[in-house]
């Protein structure tokens, strides 16, 4: 027998009331988006559950893709057969006969279906007697079988799965809105926007440019970061702010210690108005507590006074080792590590503020407002459209 569908299970989502549509019709198209060239595939709903049918496709690389798909907490490959009971034993047992380096066995049955006319317990009584009568070198063990097939009855059919494997988790991206993503070429900042993501959140980048300080490399870094990003959504826009002029001016009239401070809110006033201009409703940042001068409680405080937008910090309790895992998994880390200029680490003193007054900065900014140089960052912007890819790995053997 051959695996004709993928089983998705989709968890959360399911408990999301008079919501629950939308959420699951923009899971299915997200699928069908991440599956597009697969032709032969078509993608289902059923209650409280869709499937992929196979049509004769090879499952490997239509699994791997949907690993990476928000919204799906698990994933099984099934047989599907009709709800009749010679037809389920039967299946049951050619799975059986065909699983490698199986001693033990269990039947896990569950009727979704009630018109279905045995009950859950009585069939899995029915398909092991079954399948002990039909083969002779398998035993029952139902705490710690070799192999456990489940068997779903549902209203259209019964599916037949074993192996479950665990799913992205998080909602689908796009219901969630979307957020502007402060992304620098560090480990941090594409690992919070992954974790937006995860929460259905949409992506559109902003990166603080430098030149000559900063060089092309450095910019081309941020470009592969935003596509790296792109395999759990799609195609992603990078605004990239031209800084040079401001970061001048700010060294020019601010004191030292506090000219951090102050590149930190001009940088969040920018971001502001992109916002603003692209309907975007919020800012993401890679901010973690504590970890650097600009990231105290103080500086945090100072600094987000300029906007009003809510700013997520989907990294801000985390530990540098649990970012770095992440960074990892979702192939960010590589890129993020290649040596680069930070727009940030050129013009900043060595011992930033750590403490800056609100009172003390917005003095200091009343004479050097910055308007003029900020609203010609804005206008002088350049915008990239980074289409998406399917497969990370892919993407990292040509990057690297
Ligand atoms: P990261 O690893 O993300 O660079 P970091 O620990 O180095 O973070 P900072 O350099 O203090 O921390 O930056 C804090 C956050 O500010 C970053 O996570 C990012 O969201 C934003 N940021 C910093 N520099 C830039 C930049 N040049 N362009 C866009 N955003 C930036
Ligand atoms: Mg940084």
């Amino acid at each position: 027998m051959e695996y004709d569908h993928i089983l998705i299970r989709y968890g959360e989502i399911g408990l999301k009331g008079k919501n629950k549509n939308k959420f699951i019709t923009r899971l299915q198209e997200n699928i069908q988006y991440k599956l597009k060239d697969f032709p032969k595939i078509k993608v289902k709903r059923t209650q409280g559950r869709m499937f992929v049918l196979l049509n004769g496709q090879n499952p490997a690389p239509i699994l791997e893709r949907c690993r990476h798909i928000f919204g799906i907490s698990s994933l099984s490959l099934a047989f599907k057969v009709e709800n009749d009971v010679n037809k389920i034993e039967k299946a049951t047992l050619s799975i059986l006969e065909n699983s490698k380096n199986t001693k033990s066995f269990k039947v896990a049955v569950k009727r979704a279906n009630k018109n279905f006319p045995i009950p859950s317990q009585e069939m899995n009584h029915v398909l092991g007697s079954y399948l002990l009568k039909n083969t002779s070198n398998y035993a029952v063990d139902v705490h710690n079988p070799d192999l456990e097939i489940k068997v779903e009855i549902r209203e259209e059919a019964t599916y037949i799965t074993t192996e479950t494997v665990q799913g992205a988790g998080g909602l689908p991206v796009g219901t969630g809105g979307k957020t502007l993503l402060l992304l620098s070429g560090g480990i941090d900042s594409p690992v919070a926007g992954y974790l937006a993501m995860k929460r259905g959140v949409e992506l559109e980048m902003i990166h603080f440019h430098s030149p000559p300080f900063t060089s092309e490399r450095a910019k081309q870094k941020v470009l592969d970061l935003t596509k790296a990003l792109t395999v759990y959504g799609k195609s992603i826009n990078v605004h990239i702010i031209p800084f040079t002029k401001l970061q001048q001016e700010i060294n020019r009239v601010i004191p030292n210690e506090y000219t951090m401070t102050v590149m930190r809110r001009v940088m969040l006033r920018i971001s502001e108005i992109v916002c603003r201009n692209e309907s975007i409703l919020s800012m993401t940042t890679g901010e973690n507590l504590g970890q650097v001068a600009s990231q105290t409680m103080e500086s945090m405080h100072t600094i987000n006074e300029v906007t009003n937008y809510p700013i997520l910090r989907p990294l801000i309790a985390m530990d540098k080792e649990e970012i770095i895992d992440i960074a990892k998994k979702i192939n960010t880390y590589p890129i993020s590590i290649r040596p680069y200029e930070d727009c940030c680490t050129i013009f900043i003193p060595k011992s930033p503020k750590t403490n800056p007054k609100r009172e003390k900065v917005n003095d200091m900014e009343k004479h050097n407002d910055f308007s003029t140089f900020i609203n010609e960052a804005v206008k002088n912007r350049e915008v990239i459209h980074i289409s998406d890819i399917d497969s990370v790995e892919e993407e990292m053997d040509r990057l690297l």
